[in-house]
């Protein structure tokens, strides 16, 4: 992955004529919810009048990033702050000035900047704090007691609410310094600071890194200027998945790996910061990165280089959440053109992440995919649509955007409790790595027994309909069949069942074996059952006769029998009849050498039942649809 990242911050940074723009930052959130562009808010020392003027008038723009030099914070999660120009108020009340001073050299500079935090700041234990009682036309006196960072916080949100009639955090784009209305951060000191602190080569600091022990760059292998933390990444990772990663897979060689000389760091730090701001991107909940390592064409300007990208991550976007198929297939058509055009040629990391304080947790690495693999998607998306709607049983897409959703998978505040198994899920798919079905539909039925006993805390604790979910989980089971991650398993052979047509076409397009083809000709009598109940009014108790945990081989004879009785009671048998003769051919015929797991069976049972809901549901449905345009036969 660093190599990666290396290519691009070359690019970045080979074509950036200031050495400041690749860490220029733009304003995620500078609209409104109308569309329109929120402000900058001004903060400005008046020397003369002694007084703190906020201004809100200026308009933030495509260019005001740059004009103000807006970096975000520089350096870890400890780092100290002295930045001019930030997409919040917080660190004026306190960090900026004194850190500033600290870091400055020039006598006449450091003199001005003491006499604004003379002026302007109140010290309480050795901590500095904006001086509410400066700021214009402000009559309210400081309660010193209750002095600190919430506090005058606090006060400036209530200030701002009452004079301008705005919301300091969601109202304003930008907020910048300013002395006697200069904006401190366009002045060429300022500029100079931002350089030595985040560009290292001419970092004054690197006296101290004579220190470091011997070594080299471990990307260009210099043995001088080295540097070896990782605290100006703007993606400051740590890693779990340390074998990836740390060479020689031993932890203490970590370091090594971040070993690097001045200007490759900086290298880094852009090709960082170019992929935080172009190549992020969403599967489900979870945040991803997309880094392409080019194999032997490349991009050669950045020009190029934007243009593959856009296609690439309007492809990547499509694929994992498919809404049209026709889109999907533009996109990769898209995306193909280009590389074809330019013969670049990449390989894709897909890099899951969290965010827990300033650092970038990754919780998942999916390496080296071939692009072609999105093909394979969009393939297997069309076949699955077609079975589906073929058979009358769904014509909605399936999309691997729903995959959590078809698991049993607990809420938390950032999405997903329990994840690790979904990453497996993705990793393998894209991967094309063997997936254990029986697992899976162990999964597939706790999911089933959180919609059915209505369980709170899930993410599927809102859906109702049994019936769609057990078909949205076949589509799932046919999608990794066609991306081929079971392992294969032994369809039956259909010719000899004695059923019709459409019947016999499903059970061989899901290639059932005999003992899933049993279970699901049982679950499609409790469905026929449930039918006739439901129509009599009452809330499918045949339902009931299932746990959603699992069924032993005694339970299933025993239902069987049952069901038989169930059906003559409500007086179906005679359209029924041979359905049930089916099954219990077939379920005899092994019940001796039976391997299914209890999970399966009631699964396979349930696939039956939605089978025979879902057709009938969508029969009404479509009957609805033609009286409703006057073509009832
Ligand atoms: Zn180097």
């Amino acid at each position: 992955m660093q190599e990666a990242v290396y290519e691009i911050g070359k690019l970045v940074v080979s074509k950036a004529s200031d050495p400041l723009i690749p860490h220029i930052k733009k304003i995620k959130n500078s609209k409104n919810k109308n569309g329109d562009s929120l402000n900058i808010f001004k903060i400005n020392f008046d020397m003369n009048k002694d007084v703190i003027i906020f201004s809100i008038e200026e308009e933030y723009s495509d260019f005001s990033s740059k004009d103000y030099l807006f970096v975000g914070r520089i350096g870890g999660p400890n780092s100290k702050q002295f930045i001019l120009s930030d997409n919040k108020f917080d660190y004026f009340i306190s960090e900026s000035i004194p850190n500033l001073l600290n870091k400055l050299e020039d006598e006449e500079k450091r003199n001005l900047f003491q006499e604004v935090l003379n002026k302007f700041y109140l010290e309480k234990d050795g901590s500095y704090f904006l001086n509410i009682e400066k700021i214009e036309e402000n009559k309210e006196k400081i309660d010193n007691e209750n002095l600190n960072l919430k506090y005058v916080k606090d006060y400036i949100t209530k200030y701002v609410k009452k004079r301008f009639d705005c919301k300091l955090k969601d109202d304003f784009a930008l907020f910048v310094l300013c002395i006697n209305d200069e904006p401190v951060c366009k002045e060429d000191f300022y500029r100079e600071l931002l350089i030595n602190n985040l560009i290292s080569s001419t970092d004054k600091s690197k006296k101290s890194l004579k220190n470091v022990d011997k070594g080299c760059c471990n990307m260009c292998g210099s043995e001088s200027n080295l540097i070896n933390n990782s605290s100006k990444f703007p993606i400051k990772y740590y890693i779990t998945d340390k074998i990836t990663f740390a060479s020689d897979f031993k932890s203490e060689n970590f370091r090594k790996n971040f070993q690097f000389c001045a200007e490759c760091e900086n290298i880094l730090v852009s090709g960082q910061n170019y992929i935080k701001e172009k190549l992020s991107s969403k599967i489900s909940n979870f945040s991803v990165y997309l880094v392409p390592h080019f194999i032997f064409d490349q991009p050669n300007d950045l020009k190029k280089l934007e243009k593959l990208i856009t296609k690439l991550s309007s492809s990547f976007s499509t694929v994992v959440n498919l809404k049209e198929i026709k889109v999907l297939k533009e996109n990769l058509a898209a995306l193909k053109e280009v590389m074809s055009l330019e013969r670049y040629a990449f390989t894709l990391d897909i890099i899951f992440y969290k965010m827990s304080n300033a650092a970038t947790k990754f919780i998942k690495v999916i390496k080296d995919l071939n692009p072609s693999i999105f093909d394979k998607f969009e393939a297997a998306y069309y076949d699955v649509y077609d079975l589906f709607n073929r058979n009358n049983l769904s014509n909605k897409n399936f999309s691997i955007n729903h995959i959590p959703y078809l698991l049993p998978i607990k809420k938390d505040s950032s999405g997903f409790a329990n994840y690790n198994y979904i990453l497996m899920i993705y990793n393998n798919l894209f991967q094309q790595l063997k997936i254990d079905k029986k697992v899976l539909i162990k999964k597939f039925l706790e999911t089933l027994n959180v919609i059915y006993y209505e369980k709170y805390g899930y993410t599927v604790s809102d859906d109702k309909d049994l019936k769609i979910k057990v078909i949205e989980q076949l589509k799932f089971i046919k999608f990794c069949e066609f991306l081929n991650c079971f392992e294969k398993e032994e369809a039956m052979i259909t010719d000899d069942l004695k059923l019709n047509d459409k019947f016999i076409s499903f059970i061989k397009e899901m290639n059932y074996t005999e003992q899933q083809t049993a279970m699901f000709l049982l679950g499609y009598l409790i469905g026929e059952i449930g039918k006739k109940q439901n129509s009599n009014n009452q809330k499918k108790p045949i339902l009931n006769k299932l746990s959603f945990k699992g069924a032993d081989k005694q339970k299933l004879i025993k239902l069987s029998v049952m069901i038989m009785n169930k059906l003559k009671q409500e007086k179906i048998l005679q359209y029924n009849e041979i359905i049930y003769s089916q099954f219990k051919f077939l379920f005899d015929k092994n019940l001796n050498v039976w391997n299914l797991s209890n999970y399966e069976n009631e699964f396979y049972i349930l696939s039956g039942y939605s089978y025979s809901s879902a057709l009938n549901y969508n029969k009404q449905n479509e009957s609805k649809g033609e009286e409703e345009n006057g073509n009832k036969e």
